[in-house]
């Protein structure tokens, strides 16, 4: 299997708390990768080591590899900046930046790259719409401050804020869960689109979402409050849901707890 993600015995930290412990797991490119399992678990933690978000957070460590395209994203020199670049994420709560407008949200990670060129601009502004699917709602509105759309098209304007620097990976964590479902099935459709170019791993608590986007899913566990989460099965996502491995999946998705 072509590893776009490969990561080996990884720990993670918050101070002198290991938050998670021991997960080995690889994510194809260009595939959809769900990470689901009860609250706490640490999904969302082990999301954030993928593009080295999780250190931004005071005493956030890891100890472990991720590797990306087979380079060690924890090796010294690497840039977590140019990390971010590549690996690009999106938020629960949609976050435009709220007094900019439309076009300058999403062209702000270009022009923080010293993109200048008009044209250039203009041309990414309109395929990262096309991309997120949001260029035809918006396209007579460029000029007008991204805050002012729904929830939903605020979200879709963050993915395409999100891809128009090109990423190879897109994280998204609980993309929905602020979200009515007409835009959730939106953004699901927009995921299913966007697997062709990206690679995406989602984090939901959402299963039916799980089972509706992804190919792969990533089942966390947590013994008890206070002991670190830790990965049970990964499988592909068909066999995750008819057949799992581990009894503790069973009742998961059975929804016997969580
Ligand atoms: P999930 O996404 O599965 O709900 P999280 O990754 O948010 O789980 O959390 C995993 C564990 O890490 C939990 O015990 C949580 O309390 C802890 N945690 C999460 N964020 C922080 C933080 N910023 N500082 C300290 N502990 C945190």
């Amino acid at each position: 299997m072509a590893k776009q993600i490969d990561v080996s015995d990884l720990d993670i930290y918050y101070g002198a708390f290991k938050a998670v412990e021991g997960v080995s797991m690889s994510i194809p490119p260009r595939s959809v990768t769900a990470l689901i399992g009860p609250s706490g678990c640490g999904k969302s933690t082990v999301l954030r080591t993928f593009n080295r978000m999780h250190e931004v957070i005071p005493g956030g460590r890891v100890e472990g590899k991720v590797m990306l395209d087979g380079q060690d994203l924890y090796a010294a020199g690497v840039d977590p900046v140019a990390v971010r670049r590549t690996v690009g994420m999106v938020f629960q709560r949609p976050n435009p930046f709220p007094t900019m407008t439309i076009k300058d949200n999403v062209a702000a990670g270009l022009k923080l790259n010293g993109v200048k060129d008009k044209r250039k601009l203009d041309d990414v502004i309109e395929r990262s719409l096309k991309g997120a699917n949001l260029w035809n709602e918006v396209k007579d509105r460029l000029d007008k401050p991204g805050a002012g759309l729904s929830g939903g098209q605020q979200q879709r304007l963050c993915i395409a804020r999100a891809i128009a620097v090109s990423p190879q990976v897109l994280l998204m964590d609980e993309p929905c869960s602020a979200l009515d479902p007409i835009s959730t099935l939106a953004i699901e459709d927009l995921i299913n689109e966007l697997k062709e170019k990206y690679t995406i791993v989602i984090v939901t608590h959402n299963m039916q979402q799980a089972a509706r986007v992804s190919d792969q899913t990533a089942f966390f566990n947590l013994a008890a409050t206070g002991k670190p989460g830790k990965l049970i099965e990964v499988d592909a996502t068909t066999k995750i849901f008819n057949n799992p491995s581990e009894k503790s999946t069973e009742d998961y998705i059975s929804g016997r707890f969580g």
